[in-house]
């Protein structure tokens, strides 16, 4: 099966994860940064995981490589145009693309502003590119209480430019999210739907948090479900999908192989599963590319897979008319699979 021309739909991917090597390269000559090469074939080695990948901490230590150029309004509007061009190529139809605007802001560039820029970036993607893209905002585990408060207030007030839903990421294994209960009670005051990376380096306890005490609706990763049978059946009950990301899950070492990944048994569990890029730039993967590997080496049947694909369009945070529309050209395509 060709799941390039398919048309698809990515609810799980990172903009700051998604940049491409070239883009990386100008954005540090012109922001003055220093590289260790010019040569793209080299700097890949710096911005991409490569098999010496072991852990969590070898895969973030890429992006703390490249941070620094992302820091600039240029910088973000940029990549977020680009996210789109990237997906749009992949026969991404709609996508979620989310960020921590507490980690890309700096002295003199306002967490307001970044996501000002990104916006902009996506307004112009969206229009160049013909794709329906839309923003989640990130809190971050490790950041402060305050700037969390600071992200959800930030969504409620670009509700109408395209930000569609907020998100706890980080390190669960070093960073609890009890810190940042107070502005996940506001996201839920504001009825903004919420997302949470949970049950990826920590375990099911933290998808039971994200559900029950941050209000999840849907569980990013969320793959250590399966250690706890209560747990299942919560999502099941409550119908919350869980966004899967094979690669980046083998690359943070949750699993040995893509042949060893649970997907399979997530899916037979009948909980809903979404499969999705996470971080495509610094994985070096697309879309399609994960669509193949769910098949081909996770085991997922073709009509696992197009379930998976037609769940994704359930569980988008879009607005009900765009998902009658996006849902429409998911059917068109995918009937009969
Ligand atoms: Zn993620």
């Amino acid at each position: 099966m060709n799941f390039r021309s398919l048309p698809k739909v990515d609810l799980h991917r990172h903009l700051d994860g998604s940049v491409r090597v070239s883009t990386l390269r100008d954005l540090a000559v012109s922001g003055g940064f220093r590289l260790p090469t010019r040569d793209l074939r080299k700097l890949k080695a710096y911005c991409q995981v490569g098999p010496d990948c072991r852990s969590l901490g070898d895969f973030l230590e890429k992006f703390f490589f490249f941070y620094e150029f992302l820091k600039s309004p240029e910088a973000v509007e940029r990549i977020a145009c680009e996210i789109c061009e990237d997906a749009a190529k992949d026969n991404v139809v709609y996508l979620e693309a989310r960020f921590a605007p507490a980690l890309q802001a700096r002295a003199g560039f306002t967490m307001k502003q970044v996501v000002e820029a990104a916006i902009r970036g996506i307004q112009r993607g969206r229009k160049k590119f013909g794709i329906d893209a839309r923003i989640i905002l990130c809190c971050y585990r490790s950041e402060s209480p305050a700037s969390s408060i600071e992200t959800v207030e930030l969504a409620k007030r670009y509700r109408r430019s395209g930000v569609v839903g907020v998100d706890l990421a980080g390190d669960e294994s070093r960073y609890p999210a009890e810190p940042h209960y107070r502005a996940f009670d506001l996201a839920r005051k504001y009825r903004i739907p919420v997302t949470v990376h949970a049950g990826e380096a920590g375990g099911a306890e933290n998808v039971r948090e994200a559900v029950e005490r941050l209000g999840a609706v849907r569980i990013g990763h969320g793959i250590r479900s399966l250690e706890d049978g209560a747990v299942l059946d919560l999502l099941r009950s409550r119908r919350i999908p869980l966004e899967i990301c094979p690669t980046s899950n083998v690359q943070t070492c949750l699993a040995k192989t893509l042949e060893l990944h649970p997907l399979k048994d997530l899916a037979n569990t009948g909980i809903g599963v979404t499969v999705n890029s996470d971080d495509p730039g610094v994985s070096g993967i697309t879309l399609s590319h994960e669509y193949e590997a769910a098949v081909r080496r996770c085991g997922l049947t073709c009509a696992q897979m197009a379930a998976a694909a037609r769940r994704a369009v359930d569980a988008a945070f879009c607005d009900d008319p765009a998902r009658r529309r996006l849902r429409e050209k998911i059917e068109r395509a995918w009937k009969g699979i």
